[in-house]
């Protein structure tokens, strides 16, 4: 299965933030409640009804604003995703993997998954839970947009150039053109995790510049469940 892609050429993303309110409007999420924290980035993260949120962070030298960097973020729907993984212990139809696109899709049924193993095990800290119900939600490709033949409504909306969608082989084939090009004048740049996520992002300078959790550099913090429920359990000592 080679399937659908995303290649994000961050050098040219400037923060306009179609592509999160684009994903809202499709998904009919409601607004988030937000407030002044003293960045330009808001919400201030994602969350159950934020699946796409463009970080902003601002790289220093000396002390003065070097660049701005800006990083759309959204699930890499892994080619072998270890939220499904852990997911699958057990209920292997609450997290879907679609053979035809490799999609990685959360179900209703992630409410019978423990929702910290499941946040635990992603590697770029992509779940977020509705603690009322358990449910768990992220970005879903637009399934219902790609499989009819249109791109995804973040992909749609960016005005310039930064957003591409398309057969993941020819994602990573521009991406790879476009490392080589941008090298020239940002000798830093670099791909983030290609041979292993359908949602390649390059970044102008280090990825940790941009957002701790840019790229899957220390994998996935596998929650010990034998751990936990020790923890829960343990006996309190009687006076
Ligand atoms: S980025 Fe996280 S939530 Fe998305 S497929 Fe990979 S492990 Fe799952
Ligand atoms: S729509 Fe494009 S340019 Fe605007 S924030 Fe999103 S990726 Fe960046």
């Amino acid at each position: 299965m080679e399937g659908k892609g995303f290649f994000i050429d961050l050098t040219k993303c400037t923060a306009c933030r179609g592509c999160q309110i684009a994903c809202k409007q499709w998904h009919k999420l409601p607004a988030e409640e937000t407030y002044n924290w003293g960045s330009f980035q808001n919400p201030k993260d994602l969350s159950f009804i934020t699946y796409k949120l463009v970080r902003m962070e601002e790289s220093l030298e000396n002390g003065k604003v070097k660049d701005w960097l800006f990083f759309p973020d959204q699930c890499r729907h892994c080619l072998q995703p270890p939220c499904k993984m852990v997911g699958d212990m057990d209920d292997d139809k609450a997290i879907l993997q679609e053979w035809e696109t490799g999609t990685v899709m959360f179900t209703e049924k992630t409410r019978n998954l423990f929702a910290e193993e499941i946040r635990n095990a992603c590697p770029y800290d992509i779940p977020r839970v509705n603690e009322e119900t358990n449910v768990l939600s992220k970005c879903d490709m637009c399934f219902d947009r790609v499989i009819n033949g249109k791109l995804p409504a973040c992909v749609l909306s960016c005005p310039t150039g930064t957003m591409h969608f398309g057969e993941l082989e020819d994602m990573k084939k521009m991406a790879e053109e476009r490392l080589a090009e941008v090298k020239k004048i940002y000798p830093n740049a670099v791909l983030g995790d290609p041979s292993s996520v359908r949602v390649i992002y390059l970044f102008q300078d280090q990825p940790s510049k941009y957002y701790g959790r840019a790229v899957a550099t220390v994998g996935p913090r596998l929650y010990n469940r034998k751990e936990a429920f020790a923890k829960l359990f343990r006996p309190t000592k009687r006076s």
